[in-house]
């Protein structure tokens, strides 16, 4: 492109936004706030930067005042420079002169005040619509950033569409490093909510009002569904690994799916602190893993959470009621899962999450400083030992035998850590009033009894599988209490197939989406060669 080209270019998009500021509906002022007497090269360049966006319309508004003036006390203006967008409208303040990428920013949210409308789509509006309480929202930016604009545009939208309750605040932390050090935000773009963490990095714009409303950092979101009826051709029960594998092999081999899931997806792994050696990484967080694998499903199914599989009609098509709406399918894939094993002791369930805890992921920064015990032999309870002592916890491991049955490689970890162990010991009471202070310890072999302080017991003794919803619907069993198949995943019942740790077997992630897999797989053949309509025996064992 010559200079000339690029000249007619430059003019040609400037008559063109002339053109859009003209068609908006409503003014948009703008006031410049700056400490009185001293025009650093922020406040210039905030000016300037103003002066040039009037130029192209009298839709702005834009006036100067300085910090002894009365609308800065009126709007709580302290810092120089300010600029205020709208504020009789909006909550829309930006610390800082908006300088690079930051000029994008300004004149999308000059474009977006002055049409009066968020331009948000019906996913993230129906989120921000739950907010009931303020969110005061602060996004750190810097001019170079590129990836900026998206998060602070985001923020500007939400504050246009729900003015009552979000105040957004865009910091330039080249020119406000104070506020930006008090807030660690170390990169940007950085968005607080309510002086809360939400997120880190560009988001899309449903991400950035999820975290809003939930005032946490969201990594995945998943579209409301409020159809009452839904027609698919298989539903999976359970978004755990088994589940949602399944539901991309199924979606990939042409089936319509809905994986539905009670709590969050993901199951055990997504409380498992490190998941080792799943192929492809060494090791890796268990949410981390959970949340690659529910945007991959994502890609493909629709995921219904936060929904429990009630029953399952044995009709034509398979009616399944969940506690939200009725599905109508082909074939349903068992893939619940397992529970964790509870120890059965006295005090057990009455202090359950009153210092009794199954998952050290989420209750570990609690006992920081202080003695817990870990209860179990296997991998688990050595990787939660591993990861309290980390966050500063005094674990001692408790096991039940004089050998662990963790992989060697975990044992060996553990003893550099020096981590000590309680062998031949299990918990006979777990004992405190309002929290835990103390177990009741018997030796396996000796029989002899105990009393130690502690503040938490842990437990991580393995698990149960997740029964129910097959034991309603009339699944056979296996005599340890998996559901019974015939090694193609299907049960005795024509329709109604499973996967995962729900079948017994190995309990590896790496195992539990093979299985997933595997059992989509089969789901698909048969649904062109139903074997129960050709009199075959699908032979479903009742050994696991
Ligand atoms: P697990 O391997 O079944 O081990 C359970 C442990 O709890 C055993 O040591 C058992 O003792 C003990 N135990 C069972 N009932 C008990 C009771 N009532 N009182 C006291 N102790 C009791 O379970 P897990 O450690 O949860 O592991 C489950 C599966 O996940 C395994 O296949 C494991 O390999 C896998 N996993 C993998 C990773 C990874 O990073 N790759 C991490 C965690 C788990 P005994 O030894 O005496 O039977």
């Amino acid at each position: 492109m010559d200079a000339k080209t690029s000249e007619m270019g430059a003019e040609g998009f400037m008559r063109q936004l002339r053109q859009t500021f003209a068609s908006l509906p409503n003014d948009i002022p703008v006031y410049l706030f700056a400490r009185p007497g001293k025009d650093d090269v922020f406040v210039q360049a905030a000016r300037q930067v103003m002066r040039a966006f009037r130029e192209l319309t009298d839709k702005i508004i834009f006036r100067e005042f300085d910090l002894t003036h009365e609308y800065a006390r009126k709007w709580e203006v302290d810092r120089s420079p300010t600029l205020l967008i709208a504020p009789e409208r909006f909550s829309i303040r930006w610390l800082g002169a908006p300088m690079g990428e930051e000029s994008k920013t300004l004149l999308e949210t000059l474009l977006i005040v002055g049409m009066g409308d968020s331009g948000l789509g019906a996913q993230a509006m129906a989120v921000l619509r739950k907010i009931d309480s303020p969110r005061t929202v602060q996004v750190f930016v810097s001019p170079s950033c590129p990836y900026c604009p998206q998060e602070a545009v985001n923020a500007v939208r939400a504050a246009v569409a729900r003015p009552e309750v979000v105040a957004v605040t865009l910091v330039d932390i080249q020119c406000n490093p104070d506020l930006a050090d008090r807030y660690h935000a170390q990169s940007v773009p950085q968005t607080y909510a309510n002086d809360v963490l939400v997120g880190r990095g560009a988001r899309s714009e449903e991400l950035f009002c999820l975290s809003l409303q939930k005032l946490e950092p969201v990594t995945l979101f998943i579209p409301d569904n409020d159809a009452p009826l839904v027609e698919t051709d298989l539903v999976v029960v359970g978004g755990g690994p088994a589940g949602l594998t399944a539901g991309i092999y199924a979606e990939r081999s042409g089936l319509k799916t809905a994986v539905v899931e009670k709590g969050a997806l993901g199951g055990q792994v997504a409380t498992t602190p490190v998941v080792e050696n799943y192929p492809g990484f060494t090791n890796v967080g268990g949410k981390t893993l959970v949340d690659m694998m529910a945007s991959h499903a994502l890609e493909y199914v629709s995921i219904f959470q936060g929904e429990e599989v009630l029953s399952v009609e044995q009709e034509t098509p398979l009616v399944v009621r969940t506690s939200r709406r009725l599905f109508h399918a082909k074939a349903v894939l068992l893939a619940t899962g397992a529970q964790h094993r509870l120890l059965g002791v006295p005090g057990e369930q009455r202090l359950s999450g009153r210092g009794v805890s199954y998952c050290a992921t989420c209750d570990g920064p609690l006992f920081k400083g202080r003695e817990v015990l870990m209860v179990g032999g296997g991998n688990s309870a050595v990787t939660e030992a591993l990861h309290l002592r980390n966050m500063g916890v005094q674990v001692v491991l408790v096991h039940r035998r004089d050998e662990l049955r963790a992989q060697d490689y975990l044992v060996k970890i553990l003893e550099e850590a020096d981590i000590s162990v309680l062998w031949n010991t299990q918990v006979a009471e777990i004992r405190g009033d309002e929290g835990v202070a103390s177990v009741l310890l018997e030796n396996t072999v000796t029989g002899e009894k105990t009393t130690r302080a502690v503040s938490g017991v842990f437990v991580a003794i393995g698990y149960a599988p997740s029964v129910a919803l097959a034991r309603k619907i009339g699944v056979d069993l296996t005599d340890d209490g998996f559901v019974a198949h015939d090694g193609k995943h299907r049960t005795n019942i024509p329709g109604v197939y499973a996967a995962g740790d729900v079948e017994g077997g190995y309990k590896q992630i790496v195992t539990a989406t093979g299985q997933g897999a595997a059992a989509a797989l089969t789901i698909f053949e048969d649904m062109i060669h139903p074997y129960w309509r050709t009199g075959e025996n699908a032979g479903v064992k009742k050994k696991a």
